[in-house]
C-alpha cells in the first residue's frame, strides 16, 4: 500500500503546514510550489535549491507522478497529436493545432468517457478514470513544447475538447484552470480557455458561480429533444430546456455568449427544417454557432453532410442573421480531429 500523498493535490497553505511540522521554514513551501507548477518539475531531484536531505524527505512522504510522452504524430497540416502515458500506465491523447496567429492545445479531462455519444470515438471507450488537475496541467506543458517547436509560438489557447466530459470531472478541471491561469502557474488568460460540454446543466450553473472568465461551448448537434436523444444519451437527463436554462444563468452572470457546436450529419440534422429548430434555440440564449464537419469514426452509421447541403444550411442561417462560422477540421489523417481521440496507436 502506498501511504505517500500526491504532492500536487496540496495547496500552498497545506504544504506550509506540513513543512512546519517537519521543522522546515515557511519559504520552502513557496520554493517547492514554484517547482511543482511554474517550473513543472518532473521529480524531486530536480529541485536543486532544496537540500538533499529535504529532497529525500519529500520523496519519502509524497509522490509526484507526471504525465509522460508516449507517441508523437504529425499531420500533413501541421497538427501534432501527442499520446501520453499516465503513472498507472493508462493512455490519453492531446493535440496541438497550429495557426498563423495562434497555437491551440486540445486537452483531455478523463481517460475515456462515460457518455457514449453515438458519433464519438472516445465514447466507444468506457470511462476508466478522471484525470487529476496535475495530469491536465501536464498536457498543456507538454503541448506547449510542440507549439514552440512546430509553430514558433507558445500556446495561445486551450480547449477542453479532448477525451472525456470536463463537467463530470468538475473539481479537477476547475483546479487545472486555476493553475493554468495563475501567476504561480502558466499565467495564461482565462478568456483564452474554452471548456466544451455535452450539456450537464448542474455543472454549467456551478461553474457560473465560480466567477471565472473562460468560454463555454455546448456540443449541441441536434436542436430538438427527440433528435438529440437519439445521438446523445445525456439529453434524456439533461434536456434542451434544462441546458438552455443553465446557459441563460451563465450568460446573465458572466455576460459571455456561449458557442453551440453543431456537427452536420447527412440526412439526420441537415435539412432546412433542422435549421429552423436551431434558429429557434439560438433565439433562446445569446450564442454563436459553429458548424462542424463530421470526422468519420469506424463503426458509426452517421455520415458527414454533403457539401452543397452544408452550404445551403449555412446560407439559410446567415440570411436569418445568425452568427455562424464553419470550422475546418484539422489533423484528420492522424485521427487527431474532434471526436477521433481513442488511443488507437497506444
Ligand atoms: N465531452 C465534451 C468535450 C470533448 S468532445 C463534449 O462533448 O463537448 C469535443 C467535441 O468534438 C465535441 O463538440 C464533440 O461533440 C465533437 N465530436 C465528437 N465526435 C466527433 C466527430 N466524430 N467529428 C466531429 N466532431 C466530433
Ligand atoms: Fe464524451 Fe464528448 Fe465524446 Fe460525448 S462527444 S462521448 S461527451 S467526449
Amino acid at each position: 500500500m502506498n501511504l505517500r500523498q500526491d504532492i500536487r493535490t496540496l495547496d500552498i497553505k497545506t504544504l506550509e503546514e506540513k513543512l512546519a511540522q517537519a521543522g522546515e521554514p515557511k519559504f520552502r513551501a513557496r520554493q517547492i510550489h514554484e517547482w511543482l507548477w511554474k517550473k513543472s518539475a518532473r521529480s524531486f531531484s530536480e529541485m536543486t535549491n532544496l537540500s538533499k536531505p529535504l529532497r529525500e524527505k519529500l520523496e519519502g512522504t509524497f509522490f509526484l507522478h507526471p504525465v509522460s510522452e508516449n507517441i508523437v504524430q504529425k499531420s500533413k497540416d501541421g497538427t501534432v497529436k501527442l499520446g501520453m502515458r499516465l503513472h498507472d500506465n493508462r493512455l490519453i491523447e492531446g493535440v496541438m493545432i497550429p495557426d498563423e496567429d495562434r497555437s491551440t492545445a486540445c486537452v483531455s479531462s478523463q481517460v475515456g468517457c462515460s457518455l457514449a455519444c453515438t458519433f464519438c470515438a472516445t465514447g466507444f471507450l468506457k470511462r476508466e478514470r478522471n484525470l487529476d488537475a496535475g495530469e491536465i496541467y501536464d498536457q498543456v506543458v507538454l503541448l506547449n513544447k510542440y507549439a514552440i517547436e512546430h509553430n514558433g509560438k507558445p500556446l495561445t489557447n486551450i480547449v477542453y475538447m479532448g477525451m472525456g466530459e470536463p463537467l463530470l470531472n468538475y473539481d479537477n478541471v476547475m483546479q487545472s484552470i486555476r493553475y493554468i491561469t495563475s501567476p504561480d502557474g502558466l499565467n495564461m488568460a482565462q478568456k483564452r480557455i474554452t471548456v466544451s460540454t455535452s450539456g450537464i446543466a448542474k455543472g454549467i450553473k456551478r461553474l457560473t458561480d465560480e466567477g471565472m472568465k473562460f468560454n463555454l461551448a455546448l456540443s449541441l448537434h441536434a436542436a430538438t429533444n427527440e433528435k438529440r436523444d437519439k445521438i446523445m444519451d445525456i439529453n434524456r437527463s439533461n434536456t434542451l430546456e434544462d441546458v438552455i436554462e443553465a446557459l441563460n444563468y451563465f450568460y446573465n452572470k458572466t455576460g459571455n455568449k456561449v458557442t453551440f457546436e453543431y456537427i452536420l450529419f447527412d440526412k439526420f440534422n441537415d435539412s432546412l427544417e433542422d435549421a429552423e429548430h436551431l434558429i429557434s434555440l439560438y433565439h433562446q440564449v445569446p450564442a454563436f454557432i459553429n458548424i462542424i464537419e463530421y470526422n468519420n469514426v469506424e463503426g458509426v452509421e452517421l455520415k458527414k453532410a454533403k457539401r452543397e447541403t452544408r452550404d445551403a444550411f449555412v446560407a439559410y442561417l446567415k440570411k436569418r442573421n445568425v452568427q455562424v462560422a464553419v470550422r475546418r477540421s484539422r489533423g484528420k489523417d492522424i485521427d487527431a480531429a474532434c471526436g477521433q481521440l481513442a488511443n488507437k496507436n497506444g
